[in-house]
């Protein structure tokens, strides 16, 4: 039997996901680094380094999740940490167009369905598909928890408010990916209430990372800190939570 808490952080080879596998080895878990690209993942895993694990996982290829989760039921037989992390802003966005140009371009009235699909698929159908997969293995861990990586771009309470300055950037996309992430973090935490198993949402702020052409304005390390607050949070934390640093509250 494996001592040590095990988890997983999907799309963990770069940005937030690779800062959130260091801080969660510093706390002494065994940490596999989930990445769609095997030898993406292997890199990221060295420069984490001791008790860190590669894992092929394309959160939106249910063989490559079926196959992740048989690994680990063989190697560790539970998890006790799943940080649903792996997200995608768009899938053609030109690096010099700025985020008010692409919302222009993909509004309600005028956005490929196509590209609302391939976001939505990473975003919330993974989230979903791997949350099914590993449920079985987290069933299986004393008190396991799912913390799953939201935004609060995808805040419906935010958004309804004409005040709120970024409301003009709210699409079908990525902001709406979020919403209907939370929706299904929701359900989940409903469908759990009954179990051990916490599930909480948490926003990491606006960070420099491949996902916004590095024009974030905080550091990965302050990207990944709520995310391992939470995923550290004992079994009598809370579940149902949606908070950035440190612990404030964001709006569904
Ligand atoms: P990032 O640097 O672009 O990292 C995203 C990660 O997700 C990469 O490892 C990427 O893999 C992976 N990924 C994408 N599609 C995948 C798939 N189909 N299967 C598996 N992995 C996949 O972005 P980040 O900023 O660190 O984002 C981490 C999380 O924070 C996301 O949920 C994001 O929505 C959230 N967030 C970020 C910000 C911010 O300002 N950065 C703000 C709010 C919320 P590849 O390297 O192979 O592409």
């Amino acid at each position: 039997m494996h001592k040590k808490p095990v988890a997983l952080v999907t799309g963990a080879n770069q940005g937030i996901g690779l800062q959130i596998a260091k801080d969660l080895v510093a706390h002494d878990f065994t940490v596999l680094v989930g990445s769609r690209i095997l030898r993406r993942g292997e890199a990221a895993a060295k420069e984490v380094g001791s008790d860190t694990r590669a894992l092929q996982l394309d959160v939106t290829d249910q063989a490559s999740i079926t196959a992740a989760a048989e690994r680990i039921r063989k190697e560790f037989g539970r998890l006790d940490v799943l940080i649903n992390n792996a997200a995608i802003s768009n899938t053609g966005k030109q690096p010099d167009m700025s985020v008010q140009d692409y919302a222009k371009l993909t509004r309600p009235s005028n956005v490929s369905l196509n590209e609302v699909r391939a976001i939505w698929d990473t975003n919330v159908f993974g989230v979903l598909a791997v949350t099914q997969a590993m449920l079985p293995l987290l069933r299986e861990a004393p008190a396991a928890r799912i913390v799953n990586v939201s935004s609060g771009v995808g805040s419906l309470t935010r958004n309804s408010d004409p005040a709120f300055p970024y409301r003009s950037i709210f699409g079908p996309v990525y902001p709406a990916s979020k919403t209907a992430l939370n929706a299904i973090t929701l359900a989940m935490m409903i469908e759990l209430e009954s179990t051990g198993i916490k599930v909480n949402l948490v926003t990491p702020g606006f960070t420099k990372t491949n996902l916004n052409g590095y024009a974030g304005t905080q550091s990965v390390e302050e990207g990944s800190r709520e995310v391992v607050r939470v995923a550290l949070l004992g079994p009598d934390g809370p579940t149902g939570t949606f908070t950035r640093w440190e612990n404030a509250t964001i709006p569904w």
